[in-house]
């Protein structure tokens, strides 16, 4: 049996690092040693600088921990991290650790669109993991950095890339419906949200845009060429705990059946799957025939989190086809996300467990 990887959650305190550590309390792979937080935590243990906002109890193994700050070095050999993407601490944080030679496994939007940075799904694009030779290249030593899409790209992106492989997508449109903790805690202020929907999250829909094209993009020698496609997002922040919602409307390259389309869909597997990943769900898209699925409180917890619903797939008048995908925003969006990016990580031989 080999031996665990050290793991450091940067953000621990927040809503994502708190997932992380509820994910990795019992994996088989990963044993938490340092947690990383700001200031206003640094110094405390993680139980006095953290309140639990997750159902169940804080797991007992991170209370006494005491929270660092997000500088290298810390007591493990990998880090991943959930510090806030926006005012350039988590470019700072994430670059320091990787000059230090520690391997980042990032959760948050600062390197995401960085040529040398893969923005993993590692069901969709694991061959752009070549960008770590250039990574490797351009800044030396042992450290890198990894990067997970934002929530709702990677419900989109794992949503389109069959039908994309199989009948090419040419354009799309999303809609989505997003829950409020992607906002963090305490995120948006109840008078806010209250019997209202917001149709403002700021730089979502840029996001959402860029990164599908990157992600379902192909890897031309040392870089990756963006999809030829035209992506159109709106956002919305809606009052719902946990599950980001999108309504997507497809056209492809090509007539197809709409049997096809649900077949593309729902036999869909790749790498995590046949390498029997930890955290890879049996199927990453599971095609609900139902009417009124997926929806937020029902399918959100599907293959724990980790698959994205879709259901409502039907011919459209305007594109081809549309569909409603579901997902976990804290779990397949963000932690469980930078988790399986790892796992894959490990069983190609990139991150070595001794
Ligand atoms: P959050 O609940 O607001 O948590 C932010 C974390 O960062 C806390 O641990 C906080 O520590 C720490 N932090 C804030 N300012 C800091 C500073 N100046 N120095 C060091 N640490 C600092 O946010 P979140 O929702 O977990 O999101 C974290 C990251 O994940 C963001 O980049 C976000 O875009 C991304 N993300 C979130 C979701 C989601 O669904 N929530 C999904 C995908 C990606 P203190 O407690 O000490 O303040």
């Amino acid at each position: 049996m080999s031996k665990k990887l050290r793991v450091g959650i940067l953000g621990a305190t927040g809503m994502v690092g708190q997932r992380f550590i509820q994910l990795l309390e019992n994996h088989p792979q990963f044993e938490i040693t340092a947690l990383a937080a700001s200031d206003r935590s640094q110094g405390k243990s993680f139980q006095e600088a953290c309140t639990w906002r997750l159902a169940g109890e804080m797991p007992a193994f991170v209370k006494s921990m005491t929270v660092a700050a997000p500088e290298p070095p810390l007591d493990c050999e990998l880090v991943f991290s959930s510090l806030p993407g926006e005012g350039g601490l988590a470019r700072e944080s994430e670059g320091a650790f990787a000059r230090a030679g520690f391997p980042v496994i990032s959760n948050s939007s600062a390197y995401r669109m960085e040529a040398d940075v893969p923005l993993l799904i590692p069901e969709v694009n694991h061959e752009h993991l070549a960008l770590l030779d250039v990574q490797r290249k351009t800044h030396g030593g042992k450290g890198f950095i990894v990067t997970n899409p934002n929530c709702s790209t990677i419900m989109l992106a794992l949503a389109l890339a069959p039908l994309h492989a199989k009948f090419g997508v040419q354009s799309v449109v999303a809609t989505t419906m997003q829950a409020l903790s992607g906002a963090g805690y305490p995120g948006v202020p109840s008078l806010a949200i209250s019997d209202n929907v917001l149709p403002f999250i700021d730089g979502e829909e840029e996001k959402i845009e860029q990164e599908t094209l990157k992600i379902l993009g192909k890897l031309q020698g040392a870089e990756i060429e963006a999809a030829p496609m035209a992506v159109s997002a709106q956002c919305h922040r809606v009052n719902v705990s946990d599950g980001h919602m999108a309504a997507v409307r497809v056209k492809l390259d090509r007539a197809v059946g709409i049997e096809d389309v649900k077949n593309a869909l729902s036999s869909f597997t790749a790498l995590p799957q046949e390498l029997q990943l930890h955290s890879a769900p049996k199927y990453p898209i599971i095609v609900r025939e139902e009417p009124d699925r997926p929806q937020s409180r029902l399918d959100r917890d599907a293959a724990n989190g980790m698959s994205v619903s879709v259901g409502r797939i039907l011919p459209d008048n305007v594109l081809d086809y549309r569909f409603v995908a579901l997902s976990h925003n804290t779990i397949r969006g963000a932690a469980g996300a930078a988790i399986l990016n790892a796992e894959l990580l490990i069983a190609i031989g990139i991150l070595k467990q001794e």
